[in-house]
């Protein structure tokens, strides 16, 4: 169980009472207290409250938090017909495909819930921005939407649902994946774990980079390639719509981490030291070898226009922008986009304006006609 009262005074004397209880918002209320600075905002051991919205100071935040809302959709708001006859269909698929596709489901189907929780249970908390932490209560719902789209999927093609959502416990290369992130989640869920030293707001920094520039940046693009792949190819054309609109909503959330990662560094240059950047890239090449072992088992032996040797050279070119993204040097020699269809589907050239150039024409389905 999560023990979510405050630390005693004697438990945490580095930090006077008030401002342990404003990290969290869950301190004392603090009687006719003084105006927000914007000043004493932060995105981590602020020392504004974290109760106030306004005034805003992480403009880049609010704007993210309204491209998500802007971009609301449902999985069951796509059709499956087509899919279900091609499931169904004794030849649609070769066994290949359907062994991607199933593993490929439920590598997604259990990482949606690691990604929810570890917003709840690990970054939430420790994220003292108010304007952040709107834009994580819109991620965590989204990322409840994106579970749901793999409930749907599992209902309209009569999929074995053991089968698929307990995947991440009987498939040793998604286990791996799971396992290797989890760690991070685990470490900041524990109740005596406080931002406020060296080390622990370098954890911190350690979970963002695990979920936000590994698994959500660079494994799920993966998974994403390998979907749309069959979706050029019209094959589950349901599933590959869904699975743009969830890449749609994963550009942002990668883009959020990759600017809270960012935004936490230049306040706080001491934590990014070189041992910190050699260890951040360490832990991108571990995830580039994971992802390799994931395409070897989900794709043996290939299919058109993709194999695991194109996926591991795709994760190459991807943990090398990634680290491009945060100011590291690159971790692997410079190799060419193999996929050079995923930027036209969706992000790369188009992420910084992504909005601009929507890769489905979508109408807000929260938009009511009161005629
Ligand atoms: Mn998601
Ligand atoms: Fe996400």
């Amino acid at each position: 169980m999560l023990d979510w009262t405050e630390p005693k005074s004697d438990v945490e004397p580095a930090r006077p009472d008030k401002f342990a209880g404003n990290a969290t918002g869950l301190g004392e209320i603090e009687r006719g207290g003084a105006r927000v600075s914007v000043d004493d905002k932060r995105m981590i051991n602020a020392r504004a409250d974290v109760n106030q919205l306004l005034p805003l100071k992480y403009r880049w935040a609010w704007e993210k938090y309204l491209a998500a809302c802007n971009n609301h959709w449902m999985p069951t708001e796509v059709s499956m017909q087509a899919d279900i006859a091609l499931w169904k269909s004794r030849d649609g698929l070769t066994e290949d495909e359907r062994r991607m596709l199933k593993r490929n489901l439920g590598f997604f189907a259990a990482s949606e819930s690691l990604v929810a929780n570890n917003i709840v249970l690990a970054i939430y908390r420790h994220l003292t921005n108010p304007e952040c932490r709107q834009y994580l209560l819109r991620q965590a719902f989204e990322e409840a939407i994106h579970t749901h789209t793999f409930q749907y999927i599992v209902e309209s093609l009569g999929l074995d649902e053991g089968e698929l959502f307990n995947m991440y416990r009987e498939v040793p290369s998604i286990t791996d994946k799971a396992a290797w992130a989890l760690r991070h989640t685990q470490n900041l869920d524990d109740p005596d774990f406080r931002t406020g030293t060296p080390e622990a707001d370098q954890a911190f920094l350690r979970d963002l980079v695990a979920f936000y520039v590994i698994f959500e940046g660079m494994w799920f693009y993966t998974g994403f390639a390998q979907i749309l792949s069959l979706g050029r190819r019209n094959k589950m054309v349901g599933i590959a719509e869904q699975y743009q609109y969830i890449l749609r909503d994963e550009s942002i959330h990668l883009n959020f981490g990759i600017d809270v990662i960012n935004q936490i560094r230049i306040e706080n240059p001491h934590l990014w030291t070189q041992t910190f950047q050699d260890e951040v890239r360490e832990m991108i090449t571990e995830a580039a070898e994971l992802e390799a072992a994931y395409g070897r088992d989900t794709m043996p032996r290939g299919f058109l226009g993709l194999n695991a040797a194109l996926c591991e050279q795709y994760m190459h070119f991807i943990a090398n922008r990634r680290c491009a993204q945060l100011g590291l040097q690159p971790v692997f020699a410079d190799v060419e986009n193999p996929f050079p269809w995923m930027s036209e589907a969706m992000d790369l050239k188009k992420e910084k304006n992504f909005f601009e150039t929507r890769v489905i024409e979508y109408q807000s389905g929260g938009a009511l006609s009161w005629d």
